[in-house]
């Protein structure tokens, strides 16, 4: 990918990733990296794994199958890199259903979305990297997840290991950590991290910077019902998730696009999130959407805000 990066004039950008993950690994290590780490060394060592990008779930399979000692590994492996959050995957046969279906995302986003062929894409918030391998099912000439979890990077890797996709990477950082006025990709996707945001402008533009001219946002993230001008802060915890900062409406999100630079900013879905789409799974134990609504009125939060309620926009620079 460095390599890559330098040949296409981006030497700075290449430079600075080694000193990042020099420092995220080396000089600061997480608490749980070793563990992790013997997680995705148990995965059993597989030859000519096929994948398919193209369905529901992102799915690998070997001819021949496994022995019962490479599954019962590949179990263990993929059990001690849970929670799993963001998918579905399919391991060999062994179904990972992760706590979002993150394919019914994918399939409200992708009819909007430019022709993917050919092009270079950013992932920012890319968690498991789960889209990143739809995007690559879809032709993509390149594509780089940032995101700082690193759980979610040893989940990428749990995938990437398998194939061969040196045009697929994931970065453990945010998207604030990359230089400034990239202009380098076609497309760039954020998906689910406007509202984490303190300050979504900035977010937007940096987002905008990360583009060519003529290149597309597609911009996913929670809104609330209401006029141009309006959003919501919450007073603390939003559906039990703490770091969320602004709701817009619709029509506030499409100012901010206007004023940050983007045009021909539409609005292309707006869906409730259902429990159906988000909940706990044998793979993600912990608490999920159903429980952060109020038992009484499940169209609210347990804060009494309105339930979520996520819209997407496609815009272009
Ligand atoms: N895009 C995926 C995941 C959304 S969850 C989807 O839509 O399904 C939001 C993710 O954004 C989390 O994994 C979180 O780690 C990441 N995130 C939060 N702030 C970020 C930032 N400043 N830059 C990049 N990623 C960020």
């Amino acid at each position: 990918m460095l390599t890559d990066l330098e040949s296409e004039g981006k030497a700075d950008w290449a430079n600075q990733i080694s000193d990042q993950l020099y420092r995220r690994f080396e000089s600061n290590p997480h608490g749980d990296i070793t563990r992790w780490h013997s997680a995705l060394k148990q995965l059993p060592v597989l030859h000519n794994v096929d994948a398919d990008m193209n369905s529901a779930a992102i799915t690998l399979s070997t001819e021949g199958g496994l022995s019962d000692q490479q599954r019962a590994d590949l179990e263990t492996g993929l059990r001690g890199l849970m929670p799993w959050r963001k998918g579905p995957f399919s391991f060999f046969g062994l179904d990972i259903d992760t706590e979002w279906r993150s394919d019914w995302k994918w399939d409200r986003v992708a009819p909007y979305l430019s022709d993917l062929e050919g092009r270079r894409i950013l992932d920012v918030g890319c968690g498991s990297g789960y889209h990143c391998w739809r995007m690559a099912g879809a032709g993509a000439r390149q594509v780089i997840g940032v995101d700082p979890g690193l759980l979610f990077l040893m989940q990428f890797f749990s995938v990437k290991d398998y194939l061969n996709a040196p045009h697929v990477h994931m970065l453990p950082c945010r998207l604030e950590d990359l230089p400034p006025a990239l202009n380098y990709f076609d497309t760039t996707f954020s998906m689910g991290v406007l509202y984490h945001r303190r300050s979504p402008l900035d977010h937007l533009l940096e987002l905008r910077d990360t583009l060519k001219d003529g290149g597309e946002l597609v911009l996913e993230t929670l809104v609330v019902d209401g006029p141009e001008g309006y959003s919501l802060m919450p007073e603390d915890r939003y559906g039990m998730m703490r770091n969320v900062w602004f709701l817009p409406s619709c029509d506030t999100l499409m100012r901010w696009l206007e004023r940050t630079g983007f045009r021909n900013a539409r609005v292309v879905d707006v869906t409730a999130t259902s429990t159906e789409e988000q909940r706990s799974t044998d793979w993600m134990r912990f608490q999920s959407l159903e429980d952060f609504l109020d038992p009484i009125d499940p169209t609210k939060t347990v804060e009494g805000y309105p339930g979520p309620l996520r819209a997407t926009i496609v815009a272009e620079k």
